[in-house]
C-alpha cells in the first residue's frame, strides 16, 4: 500500500459488503447528528457494519455489549480508588462524547432501565450527557453519534424497546444478506471455495424456514462462517454442521434431530 504524505499508512477498513443503501443512510445520520437504531437478528452483520462505518468516517468506536446487569454508571463512568486516591474514570459513552466518537450499544434492551435516562438527552436536539456524579453537563460535539441495536425477533415483550425511546432514533431494518452476497461473505471470511459456501447458504435458507416455536433463532451468517471455517480446516461437513448450525441453536434433542435431517438431505 502507498504510504500517505505524512508517512502514516492508511488503515484498512473492516471488511463489509453493503446489502443496500445502509452506508449512505449511516453517513447521512452521522452528518446530521441523528442517532441510529439497527433492528435485526443476531449474527447478521450489525457490529461489522458499525465498525466499518466508524473507520470510514475516521471516528473512534466505543462498543458496549449490553447485558441485564449493565447500569448507567457502566456507560457514564464512576469514581474509582487508584493509588490511594479517588479518581473519576469515564465510561465508554462519556469517552465517545468527549472524543467525538461513535458509541455502539449492542442489544440495548438488555440493559437496566436507568440507561435510558442517560440516553434520552443525548438523542434529542439537546445532545447533552449529564454526569450527575461530577456535576458536569457534557455537550456532544458534532462528530459524536449514538448507535444502538436490538433484536426484535426475541419473543419476550418485556425485552422490547419502549416507544418513547425508539421514537428518538432513525431506524434501519437489517437482516441476513441475500444468498449471493452471503455466499461471497462466507467465502471471504472462511477461505472455503465459493461453490461449497453456496451449498451452505442454501442449507441456511432451509434451516431458517424451520425457525418457529421450537427454535427461537435462525442460523446466523456468523454460524455459517464458523461452519465454513471448520470445513476449510478439513472437518467433515456433517460434523462441522452439527457443532455450528445445530448445537448452538437448541438443546432439544428432537429439534436437533430435525435440523440434522435437513442437513443430511442437503449433504447426504
Ligand atoms: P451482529 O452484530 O449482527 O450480531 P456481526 O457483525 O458480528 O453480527 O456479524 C457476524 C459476522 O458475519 C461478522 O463477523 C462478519 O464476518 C460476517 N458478516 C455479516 N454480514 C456481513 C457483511 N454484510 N459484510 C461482511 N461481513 C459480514
Amino acid at each position: 500500500m502507498e504510504p500517505l504524505k505524512d508517512n502514516t499508512v492508511e488503515p484498512e477498513l473492516p471488511y463489509y459488503e453493503p446489502v443496500g443503501s445502509e452506508c449512505e443512510l449511516f453517513r447521512l445520520a452521522w452528518e446530521r447528528h441523528l442517532p441510529l437504531l439497527l433492528k435485526g437478528p443476531t449474527g447478521c452483520g450489525k457490529t461489522r457494519f458499525v465498525s466499518h462505518m466508524a473507520a470510514r468516517l475516521g471516528r473512534p468506536l466505543f462498543t458496549v455489549a449490553c447485558h441485564d446487569d449493565l447500569t448507567a454508571a457502566d456507560l457514564t463512568g464512576r469514581y474509582l480508588l487508584q493509588d490511594g486516591e479517588t479518581r473519576w474514570v469515564d465510561g465508554p459513552l462519556t469517552r465517545a462524547v468527549r472524543e467525538g466518537g461513535i458509541c455502539y450499544l449492542d442489544e440495548v434492551v438488555e440493559a437496566r432501565k436507568d440507561v435510558t435516562v442517560v440516553l434520552h438527552p443525548l438523542t434529542d436536539d439537546r445532545r447533552v450527557l449529564p454526569l450527575e456524579r461530577t456535576g458536569e453537563m457534557l455537550a456532544a460535539p458534532p462528530e459524536f453519534m449514538l448507535v444502538v441495536s436490538y433484536n426484535p425477533g426475541y419473543q419476550d415483550i418485556l425485552k422490547s424497546l419502549k416507544p418513547s425511546t425508539r421514537q428518538r432514533f432513525v431506524a434501519l431494518d437489517v437482516d441476513f444478506p441475500p444468498p449471493e452476497l452471503e455466499c461471497d461473505i462466507v467465502a471471504q471470511e472462511s477461505g472455503l471455495p465459493r461453490e461449497r459456501c453456496a451449498a451452505l447458504v442454501n442449507l441456511a435458507a432451509r434451516l431458517r424456514a424451520m425457525r418457529g416455536q421450537d427454535l427461537e433463532e435462525g442460523v446466523s451468517t456468523r454460524l455459517l462462517i464458523y461452519c465454513a471455517t471448520l470445513m476449510q480446516a478439513g472437518m467433515p461437513v456433517l460434523e462441522a454442521a452439527r457443532s455450528t448450525l445445530v448445537s448452538p441453536l437448541t438443546d432439544d434433542d428432537d429439534v436437533q434431530e430435525g435440523l440434522m435431517e435437513a442437513i443430511r438431505a442437503t449433504f447426504g
